[in-house]
């Protein structure tokens, strides 16, 4: 599971997300759990979030260790490579950029005198490799909440907006995405830069680690070339020297009917980006289907987690990812063993282990750009991520739900293997957060039907445990709180999940 949310969905099914109360039988039949499949699921954890595979970082000697476990669990089973690229069978390689912010400069002018605010009440950010404005005048825009100026106004200047005034007192993440939203409309309307005083709640350094966060990005993907810069209320109160204040401006942009106004300042900004290349890869196999040309159904699990997340004097220094997501992996691995052992499919069924899913769901956002067969093909996607959360007989949620045409089909399977769906999903609609921390997400964008079903987001107060405990965290390890029961029903639903949609008499198709 990744961190930050992606875009809006093409899929925008706004307001009505069928709540499918049918789904709900009055009582999930008590599972068996089936204790040789979750032993094996347990094994292929434990090898996966050993400490020898170093937290499966990509681009490192954990990521070999790790592609090559799979796909030798793969081709002991019979699987073929699913690349459809004879240069590169199994391993389709990704190329993503690891961007940083290199060099910044700020320099002011008011009349003919120089102002340079030291490195700890500036800086300037840029999208691309460089970018660089001079002498260009200062324009206050308040909070930017109110119109936008025209672009004549805006054209060749730097917009000054204020950070925390008008803010309501909230998360810095929040504050963070609302001065993201109102900095790219600035910029779209003609600015030639933002320049952000950070005079809430945001600090400097907040906003350093969020962009190293942000930083990643496929080869593939255009650069931008803007400038963003901010600046300490400290720092802004030196470049106006006291007349006005700060406080005299927020009052300003507080009152009804402000109008933006330059200030008696130009900035030249300056900034630079550093960019390390990872070199890594999508692991793809398949299961030849009868009737490849009915399309493919396929079963995807990020394989990649932080690798050394940690720093001395703590002990443990390794994010070993065992929910996040050795436990989709696993997962991932034994659907293929029962569906090699069954009658062969009418469809393909593909088996994806993505990489860079925590960099920003970018291993995905590679195969949906470069997939091995037309993604028109594909009639449904099943993500695997962390599963391992809730014990056997917990009912199952669908993250997804009420977005593509599969709902039925997964209604009809979980009545035949008498397993519970819950109605309210903790992750159904457009809006949810969770909907867009996995994989899922990037080909929802790409117009294929893809969801989650999974034990794991049958079980609020459990789900909402792990994410305060060990999420992300080096506690994310193998220990005997792990619940294999759930990940043992995910495997065994989502083997009729993917039977039903891979038959062309059960499912013809979108
Ligand atoms: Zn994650």
């Amino acid at each position: 599971m990744t961190r930050a949310g992606q875009a809006i969905s093409r899929w925008g099914i706004g307001g009505g997300v069928a709540v499918l109360a049918a789904l709900l039988c009055a009582a999930p039949v008590a599972a068996k759990p089936d204790a040789a499949l979750m032993g094996q699921l347990r094994a292929h954890m434990a090898v996966l979030a050993s400490d020898d595979f170093a937290g499966r970082e990509p681009g490192t000697a954990g990521e070999a260790k790790t592609l090559r476990y799979i796909a030798k669990q793969w081709f002991d089973m019979g699987l073929v490579s699913g690349t459809n690229d004879p240069g590169h069978p199994w391993f389709a390689p990704v190329t993503v950029l690891a961007r940083e912010p290199a060099a910044s400069v700020a320099q002011f002018r008011r009349g003919g005198h120089l102002l340079t605010l030291p490195a700890e009440d500036a800086l300037v950010l840029t999208s691309g490799r460089r970018a660089l404005i001079e002498g260009a005048p200062l324009l206050f825009v308040g909070t930017g909440r109110g119109p936008l100026p025209a672009r004549t106004e805006l054209e060749g200047r730097v917009a000054v907006l204020l950070d925390g005034a008008g803010a309501a007192a909230g998360a810095s993440a929040e504050i963070s995405a609302q001065n993201s939203t109102r900095q790219n409309a600035l910029l779209a309307a003609g600015a030639a830069a933002v320049l952000t005083v950070l005079d809430g709640e945001r600090t400097l350094a907040s906003v350093v680690a969020r962009r190293k966060r942000a930083g990643y990005a496929l080869a593939s993907e255009a650069l931008g070339g803007d400038l963003e810069g901010f600046v300490t209320a400290k720092g802004f109160e030196r470049l106006l020297g006291g007349a006005p204040d700060l406080a005299a401006l927020q009052a300003e942009a507080a009152r009804p009917g402000f109008t933006p106004h330059l200030l008696d300042l130009t900035a030249s900004l300056e900034a630079t980006t550093r960019e390390t290349t990872i070199h890594t890869h999508n692991a793809i196999a398949r299961l030849p289907g009868k009737n490849p040309g009915a399309g493919a159904v396929l079963v995807m699990a990020h394989w990649d987690h932080f690798g050394t997340c940690a720093q001395a004097p703590a002990e443990h220094l390794i994010c070993n990812g065992a929910i996040d997501n050795a436990s989709g992996v696993a997962a991932m691995i034994e659907i293929a063993r029962r569906l090699v052992k069954g009658p062969p499919p009418d469809r393909d069924v593909y088996f994806v282990a993505t990489t860079a899913e925590e960099l920003g769901l970018l291993g995905a956002e590679a195969f949906a750009e470069k997939p091995p067969l037309p993604l028109g093909k594909v009639v449904a996607a099943f993500n695997l991520d962390s599963v391992a959360i809730a014990p056997a007989g917990a009912p199952s949620g669908v993250v997804g739900r009420g977005l593509t045409p599969l709902d039925a089909g997964i209604a009809q399977v979980a009545r035949e293997q008498h397993r519970a769906l819950v109605s309210a999903d903790l992750a159904s609609g457009p809006t949810s957060d969770l909907l867009r921390r996995q994989d899922g997400w990037v080909l929802l964008h790409h117009d294929v039907p893809a969801v989650m079903v999974t034990s794991a987001y049958g079980d609020a107060a459990r789900l909402a445990r792990y994410f305060d405990t060990d999420y992300h965290r080096p506690s994310d390890v193998m220990k005997p709180t792990i619940e294999y029961g759930g990940a043992a029903q995910d495997v065994v639903f989502n083997v009729g999940l993917v039977r039903f949609f891979a038959d062309v008499h059960k499912y013809p198709g979108k």
